[in-house]
């Protein structure tokens, strides 16, 4: 989990850190650490900085109560950087967002996507067929579910591989969609794969 190895000389005692959210992979923040910030962060589990501007360490979410839980720590290619991984307790950025980097763009493409299907709840059913299906029959969505599962399941059963790409994407979407419906976070669903993945 942890390949650490840091050329302080070279970094003059401080490292970028960049932090990414270990279910979603989303980049959450920058952050700067001295030798001190990284033992502390090893030692708590929870992701602790050295603040240029406060000139002392800073444990992210220590006032805010967003605290990033550590689950892993790794240096770059040339040891003069940081990767940390970790699942944070709410909004990592000051300013309320998720990310610091704030934006779709910086969301894992099925992240993004489960985000525009949460949105398109309050749309013009006649403008957008995620609406139609998220205010239609609830049965209906369960239903394309199912039908899409069977699509797929043909499209393999016959090496049909172009056919396989197609219906795999209708049955993400239909999933994306479900998974909206009934208010199960994408998250949870990646931390239950996590969880069976140590
Ligand atoms: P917190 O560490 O979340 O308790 O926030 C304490 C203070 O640290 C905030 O008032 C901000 O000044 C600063 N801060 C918090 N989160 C960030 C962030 N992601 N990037 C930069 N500064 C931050
Ligand atoms: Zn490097
Ligand atoms: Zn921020
Ligand atoms: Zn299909």
């Amino acid at each position: 989990m942890t390949t650490l190895s840091i050329d302080w000389n070279k970094m003059d005692n401080l490292v970028p850190v960049v932090v990414q959210h270990h279910y979603s992979g989303q980049v959450l923040m920058l952050g700067y650490m001295n030798p001190e910030a990284v033992a502390v962060t090893l030692q708590t589990g929870k992701v602790t900085f050295y603040s240029r501007s406060k000139q002392r360490l800073w444990t992210k979410g220590e006032s805010s109560g967003n605290v990033l839980t550590l689950i892993s720590l790794s240096s770059d290619c040339d040891n003069d950087a940081l990767l940390v991984q970790a699942i944070p307790a709410g909004p990592t950025c000051h300013l309320g967002t998720t990310s610091c980097f704030s934006g779709l763009d910086n969301q894992p493409f099925l992240g993004k996507l489960s985000q525009v299907v949460a949105e398109r709840a309050d749309a013009d059913p006649s403008s957008s067929y995620t609406a139609q299906l998220l205010n239609g029959n609830p049965r209906r969505v369960a239903q394309k579910v199912g039908e899409e599962g069977v699509e797929v399941a043909l499209a393999a059963a016959t090496n049909d591989r172009d056919n396989l790409v197609d219906e795999t994407a209708d049955l993400l979407y239909h999933l994306t969609v479900l998974l909206e419906q009934q208010q199960v976070p994408l998250p949870e669903v990646i931390a239950k794969l996590a969880s069976r993945h140590q």
